[in-house]
């Protein structure tokens, strides 16, 4: 029986952090025996928000970064298809062809854009930001996956993607695409060490998967905590404090979280204690990531390798995807017609001698 296939990725804007890591890396390690895995390198969606020549300069490097990160985690490089988006071109194709069976008002519905114009300082929405999850279901249902594992700010995009197979697939009569489903992580968003919003690299919030033990320590001993506990006597909420959030993510010691957070609600406890012990769980987690990381840094032109690699393979398969649909919709015979007669002309003139005779 054939594997079934997964699409998800990332914008390669910078490291990736923890976020990244419970709300869709972790489902990707888990499953990539199960499925068949395409993760895209998503440049062109980095354009949305970050179009200048400066931004586009750090795009091959982060693309780096952030495949590292991946093979860090335990995304194995020999059984997944890692690509860059903007190599595969009929990507474009299939976005423009998906631009016509969706709305204006259906995407100012989508949640997430306006938050990302806002975080980008944009005052007025760009036109391809608006167009951002049609782009995204062209991405998803390029190489036409079933399951998409992301983080709960893109369950709307996969959502649109859902409308857009069907309406495809109805409008022209064939069942060209799934309908994917969303699969959300474990914690569907993590808050980030602020605990004011979701972890997000461009809000200095994150704990990065490469950060080094060191530096754990530090963001961590600065986290937010309850901030009506001025003193260690007086009892702290547990709910909704980050710190404890990532105790109950990260920590694998539960006797230890549970006795904390007892202590912690009885004024038993400092908030340097529960911190340490965070930051040494922390570690502990990330200490085999950084292990891997470093082993593959070390092997030179490896991770270009495997993004050129998957990049043909994905080629490969967009054009089969493409050519189905551009079939199934009958435009594909449009030029299959006109080239036909104009060949069958040019063989007639060829015989004949001479240019305009019939
Ligand atoms: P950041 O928001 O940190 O700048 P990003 O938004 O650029 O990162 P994306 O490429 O948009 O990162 O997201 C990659 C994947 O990681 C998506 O599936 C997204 O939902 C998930 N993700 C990102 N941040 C978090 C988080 N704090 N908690 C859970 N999932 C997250
Ligand atoms: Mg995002």
């Amino acid at each position: 029986m054939t594997k079934k296939r997964i699409l998800t990725g990332d914008r390669p804007t910078g490291l990736l952090h923890l976020g990244h890591y419970v709300g869709s890396l972790a489902n990707r390690v888990r499953l990539q025996n199960e499925y068949e895995c395409f993760f895209i390198i998503a440049d062109l969606h980095t354009l949305t928000t970050k179009p200048s020549p400066a931004d586009i300069a750090c795009l091959a490097d982060n693309a780096r970064q952030m495949v590292l990160d991946y093979f860090a985690c335990g995304i194995d490089p020999a059984k997944s298809v890692i690509y860059l988006q903007s190599a595969v071109h009929e990507v474009c194709e299939l976005d423009l062809i998906f631009e016509m069976l969706v709305t204006v008002p259906r995407l100012n519905r989508v949640p997430s854009i306006k938050e990302m114009a806002k975080s980008a300082n944009l005052s007025e929405l760009p036109f391809g930001l608006l167009g951002y999850p049609v782009l995204q279901a062209a991405d998803i249902l390029l190489p036409r996956a079933h399951l998409v594992p992301v983080g709960k700010d893109n369950e709307s995009h996969v959502e649109l993607t859902r409308e857009i197979a069907r309406r495809f697939n109805s409008m022209y009569g064939a069942e060209v695409f799934p309908v994917p489903d969303v699969m959300l992580g474990e914690v569907p968003t993590l808050v980030g060490t602020d605990g004011a919003a979701k972890m997000s690299k461009s809000l200095g919030n994150a704990i990065m998967l490469s950060d080094d033990a060191k530096t754990v320590e530090k963001k961590v001993m600065g986290m937010y905590t309850d901030p009506d506990r001025v003193r260690a006597d007086i009892p702290g909420r547990v709910k909704g404090n980050p710190v404890f959030v990532y105790h109950d993510t990260f920590n694998p010691d539960r006797a230890e979280v549970e006795e904390l957070k007892h202590r912690y609600t009885k004024g038993k406890v400092g908030d340097v204690e529960v911190k340490q012990k965070l930051a040494r769980a922390l570690n502990g987690f990330l200490d085999p990531l950084r292990e891997r990381r470093a082993g593959y840094e070390s092997r030179r032109g490896f991770v270009e390798e495997v993004i050129y690699d998957g990049t043909q393979t994905m080629r490969a398969e967009a054009r089969k995807t493409l050519d189905a649909a551009t079939k199934a919709m009958g435009l594909a015979s449009v030029w299959n017609r006109i080239s036909r007669k104009a060949e069958e002309a040019k063989k007639k003139q060829r015989a004949g001698g001479s240019i305009g005779q019939t």
